[in-house]
């Protein structure tokens, strides 16, 4: 899979993209992370990205000419399975069901805006969809852009040790995660549930299903929809309210 992010500041998609799991997943060849800096593309003598916006308005938008002029200079080498993303608080708003969506195309390319954003014909040049990673404004896309990266590569095959990592997590398993313990036994005088600590495989996979599913009702109540309870969960989940 190939990523390619277009930035002003591509010291900050650097920071996530060459640390940790992402990190070695793009040394291993597993993806591939590009990142154009807007700024080479200017035609502008002073190397000038942004303009006032026309109409008048605080702060200034990025001008169409280095952004599309960046994105010619690699389009060419795409896979024809490519999805192009700006991403900003006018789109729709990123969760699993879109990472695993972007982790099936071969190539996503990531604009990020920054100051008031970008003039909008860029979005009719080259923009597939608009992404927001939720209800607040940043200042400038790179922080998105390492999210979707991060969450996409991650549905990678190869990229963690076993897709059960992920199938298995909060939200991809449609609960909220069943708590965690590791060592030792007892820390700071609390101790780890004692099922966890006799090792009867099914008594824990049931504690677990258990767990996750007072975990969901107590913080996202609204993932517990029909399809993905059993009659089992059901009937715990009223014991709880009782
Ligand atoms: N004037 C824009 C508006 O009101 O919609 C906001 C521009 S914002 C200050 C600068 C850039 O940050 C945007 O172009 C976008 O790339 C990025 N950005 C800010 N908030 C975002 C969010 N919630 N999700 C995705 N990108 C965001």
């Amino acid at each position: 899979m190939r990523f390619d992010v277009m930035t002003l500041f591509p010291d900050m998609i650097r920071t996530v993209t060459e640390s940790s799991i992402i990190g070695r997943a793009a040394k291993s060849g597993i993806i591939e992370i590009n990142i154009h800096n807007i700024r080479d593309y200017s035609d502008n003598k002073h190397r000038k990205v942004d303009d006032t916006p026309y109409g008048g308005g605080m702060g200034m938008l990025m001008t169409v000419q280095p952004i599309v002029d960046c994105y010619k200079s690699f389009s060419k080498k795409l896979p024809v399975n490519r999805r192009v993303v700006y991403v900003s608080p006018k789109g729709s708003v990123f969760n699993h069901k879109k990472a695993m969506e972007l982790s099936q195309y071969d190539s996503v390319v990531i604009l990020c805006g920054h100051y008031e954003g970008i003039d909008e014909r860029v979005k009719t040049l080259i923009v597939d969809e608009e992404i927001s990673i939720g209800d607040f404004v940043l200042t400038g896309g790179e922080l998105p852009a390492s999210i979707i990266i991060d969450a996409v590569s991650r549905l990678i095959p190869g990229v963690l040790s076993d897709a059960v990592c992920y199938e298995d997590e909060s939200i991809a398993s449609g609960l909220l995660e069943y708590p965690q313990y590791t060592k030792p036994a007892v820390a700071e005088g609390l101790e780890v549930p004692s099922v966890l600590l006799k090792g009867n495989h099914n008594d824990i996979t049931k504690w677990r299903r258990e767990m996750a599913l007072q975990e969901t009702l107590r913080h996202r109540p609204d993932l517990l929809k029909g399809d993905i309870l059993t009659k089992e969960d059901i009937l715990f989940l009223e014991s709880l309210k009782g």
